[in-house]
């Protein structure tokens, strides 16, 4: 029998349902990988009394029948989302110490679907980065090669995921958090379209692009898990979409013969490194055999996404961060003056260097005389990117293409150049820009034998779409299935 920790959640799910694993025995087995595992960085917080009590309250719903999908598989959540149980950070030593006085939308939903929480996970630094080395307490290794980094900014959700120290995690994508680690790491994620998602209580980075969804190994589980997060969410988020919640399982198993599968020209350019165009080749090979037909399309505007990115995304990040001032929450400097060097003094020590970089960015691109030439001018340009995309879906049903231009790359070793992290988003970062869901499937590996996952992005709300090519993808494959070594 495989070991409790290699199943999926859906697995896992059906062993609970018929009690030949309790809750109170899974969320103790991951407690005791996540220890185990410790030195891979991923937790930032557990608490075995919470866990082990939500736990048997799933037991006992469990034993009554009174069970759903998702009751009883644990669960742990990136360190962004709000948790009244355990502290929550935002990977800032702003934070360090909150505690919350409700949970995030999202993590209610989970939690009323009966999951278990194991704790929360290590991020960078307000979700800001590439790589989770902008993580004020620790950085986090990827279990496939521990010198490596395991993408960002839901790093310790990768990774929890694919050392199997969780079933599941949740993540947030403003610029490809959830699909470059899912990428790097070879496991599953799903960013829904931008608005499905409630974003009451996820700590706001850029408020017009931040998008929780799912990181599972199985599009399977990301389907049962997202089905759980969407929904309207009216009263407490005013960009939650008025659009039902949605089974996304619904059409797993539905047939892509004669699907229309994207390949956008400016996605394969010169800076997509040679091992990673190898099996993204190849994964468009396999979609041909599973009857879907490859339409070249074009993204002309796909290098703009870039510094439209790089604008926007700070300049919401510098509004959204002017609440962290000392007086509410977290962090207050013991040594200052007057009530302004008080905000200073705190802001100089709760906040780490590229969330300064952004603050100092973003201020600049709003503040009078700017504003036109770069905040404006970026949002002008997003329009046109989505435009693109609009163009584009005439012509096809999804888009497929490279995650990232590379695999995992060593820690340290673009850490002093944020230009260089910024670059590695070049895939991502349309899709967010246009408000599109995307997600990361495994496809094959790389460099150093490095995962390598197939970006999917598809229509507004094509999410069940997106979720029924992956599911086949992977019942063709078996990448979803190798695991690192040792984990
Ligand atoms: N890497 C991008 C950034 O640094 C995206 C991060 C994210 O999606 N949260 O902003």
């Amino acid at each position: 029998m495989s070991q409790l920790h290699d199943l999926t959640v859906a697995q896992l799910a059906a062993k609970l349902r018929s009690r030949q694993v309790s809750a109170v025995e899974a969320a103790r087995h991951f407690l005791a990988r996540g220890a185990r595992h410790e030195a891979l960085g991923a937790y930032l917080a557990t608490n075995e009394e919470v866990t082990l009590g939500q736990a048997e309250a799933a037991d006992r719903q469990l034993e009554a029948g009174s069970a759903g999908p998702l009751t009883g598989v644990p669960i742990a959540h990136k360190d962004i989302f709000v948790t009244r149980d355990f502290p929550t950070t935002a990977g800032s030593r702003m934070l360090e110490g909150y505690l919350s006085p409700f949970d995030a939308t999202v993590v209610s939903r989970l939690s009323q679907a009966g999951m278990v929480t194991l704790g929360k996970l290590n991020c960078d630094e307000y979700a800001m980065g590439s790589s989770n080395e902008n993580s004020a307490f620790k950085p986090v290794k990827n279990p496939w090669d521990t010198s490596r980094i395991p993408g960002g900014s839901s790093g310790g959700s990768a990774v929890a995921v694919a050392a199997r120290l969780a079933p599941a995690a949740t993540g947030t994508d403003t610029g490809g958090s959830i699909r470059q680690p899912a990428s790097f790491t070879g496991i599953t994620g799903i960013k829904p379209t931008y608005g499905r998602a409630s974003r009451y209580g996820m700590i706001a980075f850029a408020s017009s692009l931040d998008q929780a969804g799912p990181m599972a190994r199985t599009a399977e589980d990301c389907a049962l898990l997202l089905s759980a997060i969407c929904g309207p969410d009216p009263d407490r988020d005013s960009t939650s979409l008025d659009v039902p919640a949605e089974d996304f399982s619904r059409s797993l198993d539905a047939s892509i013969e004669g699907l229309r599968i994207g390949v956008p020209r400016e996605f394969f350019g010169a800076g997509l490194a040679d091992d990673v165009r190898a099996v993204i080749d190849a994964a468009l090979q396999q979609y041909q055999k599973l009857g879907a037909r490859l339409v070249e399309i074009s993204l002309p505007r796909t290098e703009l996404s870039i510094p439209v990115y790089y604008i926007i995304a700070p300049a919401e990040a510098s509004s959204n961060l002017s609440r962290f001032d000392g007086v509410k929450f977290g962090h207050r400097a013991r040594q200052y003056g007057d009530l302004l060097e008080m905000y200073k003094q705190t802001r100089e020590e709760g906040f780490g260097d590229e969330v300064k970089r952004r603050i100092m960015i973003g201020t600049y691109v709003l503040s009078h005389g700017y504003y036109d030439a770069y905040y404006l001018q970026a949002q002008k340009i997003r329009r046109m990117i989505a435009d693109d995309f609009r163009q584009a879906f005439t012509q096809c049903d999804v888009i497929a293409g490279p995650v990232a231009p590379t695999v995992a790359w060593k820690i340290g070793e673009k850490s002093d150049d944020p230009v260089a992290n910024y670059l590695a988003d070049i895939f991502t970062l349309p899709a967010s820009l246009a408000g599109l869901p995307g997600m990361s499937l495994p496809a094959g590996s790389g460099a150093g034998d490095m995962p390598v996952g197939l970006q999917l992005i598809g229509n507004y709300f094509g999410e069940a779409k997106l979720l029924n090519a992956a599911h086949r993808f992977q019942q063709a494959t078996d990448f979803h299935l190798r695991k690192p070594e040792g984990f």
